[in-house]
């Protein structure tokens, strides 16, 4: 498969939102970075191309000047004594946002060596290969992810250690535990109680709307930053079916409207049709996978607003390694793919907002940027494709002030190894 966007931009190179160029220079440029109380250097970047994420417009011989934490001019000339990094024959990008990822785990090619694997490392092992995972991520261009779901907290130490400029990765919203039923997608494994301890509403499984609101209360408390539930069954676990609802009306009721009390959003893990009808009536802001939605489902997103992170990375990887799976899981992962791009086509011919999310993690970190070409393979066009990866995705993360555009006032990634010489 050829990601056909990267294959028309062979040189993507991304500032903005969050200035990967900076993480680029060599220690010894790095090391003239102004110590700590000196004014800020302006620093000019100039390339041939510039897609600025505003509109569907490539442009011609453009600059990006920035000084501190912020872009202060897109296009113009540049200001006396900037110093101008000449990047040549690049396209000057927002950094593109992934809306969907697991940056602290990846299966492996063995499904149940990846069960022994989660069950028997310990948090701080795990968090090791997460702060691996994010940095392949912000090398891969992805300057921001929303992060649905994780176990042990090691996400929660992740966006907190990269905050602090201990670790390299993008910024991070996070949904620490994936909220969901006994049994269902987000529950562990199916052990005997008696060897491995049932989880509850500290790990998010919850039944009765009662224990669902404390289920979000705790993934709250710890420091997340946005809520996900499994609306539906899922492909990568043994016990559920994948489309069935797995959350009752009143129980996804409860976790939106205390996850919006606290302005928090709430993405809905879900494959089924009526799953999905009942997380966007209970209010959900995005509906995650989407595979078996009908058009009619599809037209009350856009009429409520709803986002589709249609995650066709995922859909497109499950099929790839199905002969690799139990039979059963197997089995779902081809009947979700093979639904997942007639809904996909759908949902963009009806005029659903679309975000770009890949499920990273289920496949290995760093591809992500596949995902554009699976898009325009299915008709998008590559504008609309980086729109979606960029700044409509900001706007589904609630974070378009800061990032998803190449403008005046946005917010610029400071590297971890500029930051350490100051
Ligand atoms: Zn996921």
């Amino acid at each position: 498969m050829t990601p056909a966007l990267l294959v028309k931009m062979p040189r993507v190179l991304l500032v903005a939102a969050q200035l990967t160029a900076l993480a680029a220079l060599s220690p010894a440029q790095a090391a003239d970075t102004p110590p700590a109380g000196a004014a800020p250097e302006t620093v000019v970047l100039k390339a041939a191309h510039l897609f600025d994420s505003t509109g569907t417009q490539l442009k011609n011989g453009s600059i990006v000047v920035v000084r501190g934490e912020r872009i202060v001019s897109v296009g113009g000339a540049a200001p006396a004594g900037a110093r101008v990094i000449d990047l040549g024959d690049a396209t000057l990008l927002p950094g593109f946002i992934d809306a969907h990822t697991h940056l602290t785990l990846e299966l492996e090619k063995d499904y149940y060596h990846s069960v022994y694997t989660r069950m028997m490392r310990f948090p701080a092992e795990q968090a090791l290969y997460a702060a691996l995972y994010a940095r392949r991520t912000l090398e891969a261009g992805f300057t921001t992810v929303r992060n649905l779901g994780a176990w042990d907290f090691v996400d929660v130490g992740l966006r907190n250690g990269i905050n602090a400029g201990v670790a390299e990765g993008p910024r991070i919203l996070t949904a620490v535990h994936g909220i969901g039923s006994p049994g269902g997608h987000f529950d562990n494994y199916s052990f005997p109680p008696d060897r491995v301890k049932p989880w509850g509403p500290i790990e998010g499984i919850c039944s009765g709307a009662d224990q669902c609101r404390e289920a979000v209360r705790y993934q709250m408390k710890w420091g997340a930053d946005v809520i996900k539930i499994a609306a539906s069954g899922g492909v990568l676990s043994e016990a559920d079916p994948v489309d069935v609802p797995q959350l009752t009306s009143e129980e996804m009721s409860a976790i939106v409207s205390e996850a919006h009390k606290w302005k928090r959003k709430v993405a809905a893990h879900c494959h089924g049709d009526a799953a999905a009808r009942l997380a966007i009536e209970a209010g959900v802001d995005s509906i995650e996978h989407g595979s078996f939605l009908t058009e009619d489902t599809l037209k009350l997103m856009k009429a409520k607003g709803v986002y589709l992170v249609p995650t066709r990375m995922a859909a497109y990887w499950v099929s790839k390694m199905a002969d690799t799976y139990p039979p059963q899981i197997a089995a779902k992962a081809r009947a979700a793919a093979a639904a997942h791009g007639t809904m996909f086509k759908a949902a963009m011919r009806i005029g659903v907002p679309i975000a770009f999310g890949t499920d990273a993690g289920v496949y290995p970190h760093g591809m992500n940027a596949m995902e554009f070409g699976l898009m325009t393979e299915l008709g998008m066009s590559p504008a609309a494709a980086l729109l979606a990866g960029t700044r409509d995705a900001a706007k589904l993360l609630g974070v378009q002030a800061d990032v998803g555009t190449l403008e005046a006032g946005k917010a610029r990634r400071t590297s971890w190894r500029y930051r350490a010489t100051c």
